[in-house]
């Protein structure tokens, strides 16, 4: 096998080749301690500051208002679902959620376990081909937030531009977060699971306004309050050591790319290579409506199904791995998170200008 191949994969998605390698000395011997990483203990002075380390980084590069606070969270990007209804609805409080697509539809769900939803957008008659303009909804004033998925990773949609609106924003960032700069401050919380574009799977990050802690219900278990994990910095438990350090180690590479403005300027062309060849022939058909495709997550459609598992198979053979769309739509996507090199996008450009002229 070769050392290294391209992975479109959605998520878990690719990571800087130098995280892996300093990730796999590192679990073996930790700076030379004589214990690998993930034999430390979590209250040992090592790991306490890879954890420090690694808020630091994040705060920094997403530049997180000292007013917020910064936690590292298990039970995926779907505990979130019903952790932030649970924590900021009760009795009588009302929520505005935007619906553009599987992981809205699922958030939506769970609210309407703790609160009254206002379901003020939807594009599921057209398959969530596009996200809702400012003037396409509005949002009831009794609203504690306004929740909405910046990057639909299915569907390759995404807000160019975030809600404009005096209520306070919530955010599911898991397939865009640190891809482009973000105004923090018109956010109550943002959360993302690490891995699509900040690390390994295990950790969910949460960036969540601190005024919002004595918010939750009496109701609400321990381990489920924001206020628990943030009045210990994420150590009431054991939290999930390895994928905070992954995901430090992606924050240094980050830095080291020129951080998150030189990352969006990446990211805009790379998308912009490909939407460019999809737009070059019949053969290839976005998903996205133009003004509302994402920049993280390319899907496509070949003429037909048939045509879509060749593209997919010999893709494969010639290195690109991870193509296939997601079952809910089929087709093929290509998912080009901050770590995905890009040359490899130049080289499956290529790739699909032979295979449309051989096949078109
Ligand atoms: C992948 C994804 C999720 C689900 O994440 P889990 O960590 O598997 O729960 C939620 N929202 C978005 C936008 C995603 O891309």
């Amino acid at each position: 096998m070769p050392e290294r191949i391209y992975n479109f994969s959605p998520g878990p998605a690719t990571l800087p080749y130098s995280v892996l390698q300093q990730a796999a000395a590192d679990i073996v011997n930790y700076q030379n301690i004589g214990i690998g990483l993930i034999e430390l203990s979590h209250r040992s002075k090592e790991f306490m500051a890879v954890a420090e380390d690694t808020e630091r980084r994040i705060r920094q590069l997403l530049k997180v208002p000292d007013t917020y606070k910064v936690l590292f969270l298990q039970g995926g990007a779907s505990s979130q679902f019903f952790m932030i209804p649970m924590n900021l609805l009760g009795e009588g409080k009302t929520a505005t959620y935007l619906n553009t697509g599987t992981w809205a539809k699922k958030a939506i769900k769970e609210a309407r376990l703790f609160g009254d939803i206002t379901v003020a957008y939807s594009s599921e008659d057209t398959t969530f081909n596009r996200v809702p303009r400012d003037d396409e909804y509005t949002v009831d004033p009794d609203s504690e937030y306004l929740y909405f998925v910046s990057n639909n990773t299915i569907y390759g949609t995404q807000f160019a531009q975030m809600p404009k609106t005096d209520t306070m924003l919530v955010a599911d960032m898991s397939s865009d977060i640190l891809s482009r700069p973000v105004d923090i401050d018109k956010f109550g919380i943002i959360f993302a699971g690490a891995q699509k574009n900040m690390g390994p799977a295990g950790v969910t990050i949460v960036i969540v306004r601190e005024d919002l802690l004595d918010k939750t219900p009496d109701s609400v278990p321990t381990m489920l309050r924001y206020k628990t994990h943030a009045d210990k910095g994420s150590m009431f438990n054991t939290p999930p050591c390895f994928a905070i350090y992954c995901v430090g180690l992606v924050m240094r590479w980050l830095e080291e790319q020129g951080g998150v403005e030189a990352m969006a300027e990446k990211n805009r062309r790379k998308a912009g290579m490909l939407y460019e060849a999809i737009d070059a022939t019949d053969f290839y058909r976005g998903h996205a409506e133009k003004d509302s495709r994402s920049l993280m997550n390319v899907s496509f459609n070949l003429p037909t199904p048939e045509l879509e598992a060749r593209f997919i198979a010999e893709a494969a053979e010639s290195g690109f791995n991870g193509l296939k769309g997601h079952r809910s739509i089929g087709g093929c996507r290509a998912s080009i998170y901050n770590a995905f090199p890009e040359e490899g996008v130049a080289k499956l450009v290529d790739f699909m200008a032979d295979f449309a002229k051989k096949n078109g």
